[in-house]
């Protein structure tokens, strides 16, 4: 069975997200969307548990998918899990040094894990957790950013936190 990780902090999960998790799922058996998060860093709006809350709420229809949390290095829990690959999403020339620095130290510590690149849809390419952050806290609408199902929840939390 070919499983692969798409891991991300997913604070909060976004339709593009969503796309990348979806296409994953048409390329592997199984796919395990793991919500990365650290102890020593709690600068997230939303906890671990939310974040993969919500991520299941939007992936109902995807069954080959399990969503999960981790803190520690990608590179073991994918050996751990047995996934052969990472599934990362690039959107512009700006996301990829530091995903390509990513992909190398990734392949060093485990050198059995492929890192495949997926671009993003034309549609997303401007979107990402901090931009829905932002513009919902200023009151504009995110209806088209993050997934139907968990819109007025992601609204409901964000304000909460202001
Ligand atoms: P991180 O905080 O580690 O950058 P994110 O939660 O922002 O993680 O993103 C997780 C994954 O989803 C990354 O591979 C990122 O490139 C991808 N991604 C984020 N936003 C988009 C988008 N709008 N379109 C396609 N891929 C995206």
């Amino acid at each position: 069975m070919k499983i692969a990780v798409c891991p991300g902090s997913f604070d909060p999960v976004t339709n593009g997200h969503i796309d990348i998790i979806r296409r994953a799922a048409k390329l592997f058996d199984k796919v395990i969307v793991v919500v990365m998060f650290n102890y020593h860093k709690p600068t997230s709006y939303f906890t671990a548990d939310e974040r993969v809350e919500l991520i299941k709420r939007s992936t109902k229809g995807i069954d080959n998918i399990e969503v999960d949390t981790y803190s520690g290095l990608l590179a073991d829990y994918a050996a751990q899990k047995g996934a052969c690959a990472v599934v990362k999403g690039l959107r512009a020339v700006s996301d990829f040094e530091y995903e390509f620095q990513q992909a190398l130290t990734n392949k060093k510590l485990n050198p059995e894990m492929e890192t495949i690149f997926v671009a993003a849809d034309a549609a997303n390419m401007y979107l990402s957790s901090s931009v829905v952050k932002q513009v919902c806290e200023f009151g504009g609408d995110i209806s088209e950013f993050v997934p139907s199902e968990v819109c007025e929840d992601i609204i409901k939390r964000i304000k909460e936190r202001k």
